[in-house]
């Protein structure tokens, strides 16, 4: 006998839908499955026979052939055991004919333990939202239960296999998935900016970063802030809109992470260290996983220590920082995960640290410096908006600073500028960092007597021309900081001093 159910798989990002076809012959017992199934979907045959043995129901002792449809997509992970274990049972006429009505418009979603149980499963949001504005009905593990419930559809909880199959035959019933309790926002748990004492010029670059989604490097020595300043950065960054968290959540939820089924509704922040492999800060794997930079993707991606991370991990950045997605080819297909992230480095003038510190003595020599410096390659520091040199603070000086302005303040001044990006850009989550050269065109004219500004960091500080696009997109978001339209001569003035790893000389060295 044949039976079909419905179910979904993940492709990149998305759900589609699949359909598990059981045929049961007479013949040697054999379990076949086809339909370009990863290793998981084979393994599923020993889950299935347990599990259905183990919930009560005999197991055919015929010739079984699972059929997962459409055959070009790659089928992965373990969700498919639910579906196929209840298409054995209905093809072998386990759960009687009422059963293929609720079959018809139901997606099963599920792994299953031997004893029968559901488990929870990673991707369920992203495969769910495909089903969003369809009517349909899905069964997913009680697991999954609180991040079913973010997508919209109607979800039903399955915690065993048996209790589906009642629920099916029309003698049992499952519960409703019930989304996870309000949890009180985090924003109050991001350290406040008003901490950081003095280093005026790096919270500006902090703010400009912030206000335009712009990169930014800090340069500096050890105790100079670098890592208290990127701590506090969060807190500078606008609210998630709606379909921001959504696009995050869904990749959390691919990665297994599921944020205990809420939505992810605070920008991340993600602090890989840099003995992190390139393929776990990129993504990818032979069943593909989202990296640190889709984990970052509407949020922060803190690397400290930048030089420190391998050669291969900071040349791969290269794609994301470029296109805002990454794109992991494998034999059969390739996926792409978005990686929109707004990256903050972090590294030492020099190996030691001390290079350029007004009290401490550096202990390197010119050519271990220059071997330290060159592990960040000319095309990433390219992809750097903003290059900022942070100096050490004297503790007499630093205990007669004042408190710094409220990580409130600044947020404030930056939405009110991310606002008319909005405008700009018409919607969207655009802002000034990803404007194309067209763009740069309309939206940055030359005002009267910068084109000179920009001859002279050309000339005398040896810039490309590649970073006076930069400086360009930096004044942008200055002047939107100011609120004023049209680009002004010291907008340019200012956006150039953030350049200061783009001139001829490098980092400053005698501060
Ligand atoms: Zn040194």
């Amino acid at each position: 006998m044949l039976s079909k159910l419905r179910t979904l798989c993940l492709k990149g990002i998305d759900g589609r839908e699949v359909s598990a076809e059981v045929y049961i012959a007479s013949g040697l017992p054999a379990y076949v499955v086809v339909g370009l199934p990863d290793a998981a979907v084979k393994e599923a045959k020993d889950r299935v026979v347990a599990a259905v043995r183990n919930s009560g129901f005999d197991f055919p002792s015929k010739r079984i052939t699972v059929n997962l449809a459409p055959a070009e997509i790659k089928k992965t992970g373990t969700h498919f055991d639910l579906p196929i274990a209840l298409g054995v049972l209905a093809a072998s006429g386990k759960i009687g004919q009422k059963a293929a009505a609720r079959m018809g418009d139901t997606f099963f979603i599920g792994e299953l333990a031997l004893d029968g149980a559901v488990r929870p499963v990673a991707g369920v949001l992203p495969m769910l939202l495909a089903l969003k504005g369809l009517g349909a009905t899905a069964v997913v593990p009680a697991g999954n239960s609180a991040e079913a419930a973010v997508s919209g559809v109607k979800c039903l909880a399955a915690s065993t296999l048996k209790g589906v199959a009642a629920w099916l035959a029309g003698e049992g019933e499952l519960e409703c998935c019930a989304a996870a309790p309000e949890r009180k926002p985090a924003a109050d748990q991001i350290p406040d900016m008003s901490e950081v004492k003095g280093q005026a010029f790096a919270k500006r670059a902090m703010e400009i970063a912030a206000a335009g989604f712009h990169n930014i490097i800090l340069v500096g020595p050890p105790g100079a802030g670098k890592s208290m300043l990127a701590k506090r950065f969060g807190a500078l960054l606008p609210p998630m809109t709606f379909d921001e968290a959504l696009e995050t959540t869904k990749l959390y939820s691919i990665s297994g992470l599921g944020a205990a089924g809420r939505l992810v509704s605070e920008r991340p922040f993600r602090e890989p260290h840099h003995t992190i492999s390139d393929a776990a800060l990129i993504g990818g794997g032979s069943s593909p996983r989202p990296g640190e930079v889709s984990l970052a993707h509407n949020g922060v991606l803190f690397l400290d220590e930048f030089p420190e991370f391998s050669r291969p991990a900071i040349e791969a950045l290269r794609e994301p920082l470029e296109a805002w997605k990454v794109t992991v080819s494998r034999v059969k297909e390739s996926v792409a995960y978005p990686a929109r992230f707004l990256m903050v480095a972090a590294m030492n003038p020099c190996p030691c640290g001390y290079l350029g510190h007004p009290t401490r003595e550096c202990a390197c020599t010119p050519l271990q410096v220059h071997k330290y410096r060159s592990r960040v390659s000319g095309p990433i520091l390219d992809r750097i908006d903003l290059q900022v040199q942070l100096s050490a603070v004297k503790y007499s000086d630093w205990e007669s600073l004042p408190k710094g302005e409220p990580s409130s303040a600044v947020a404030g001044r930056v939405l009110k500028a991310i606002e008319i990006q909005r405008g700009r850009f018409k919607g969207g989550t655009r802002a000034n960092a990803f404007m194309t050269g067209a763009e740069l065109r309309l939206h940055c004219a030359l005002p009267e007597g910068a084109a000179s500004v920009l001859e002279t960091a050309m000339n005398k500080l040896g810039f490309s021309a590649r970073s006076l696009d930069k400086i360009l997109k930096i004044a942008r978001t200055i002047a939107d900081l100011e609120g004023v339209p049209a680009l002004k001569r010291e907008h340019v003035i200012e956006a150039v001093q953030y350049r200061m790893l783009d001139r001829a000389s490098g980092l400053a060295t005698g501060i």
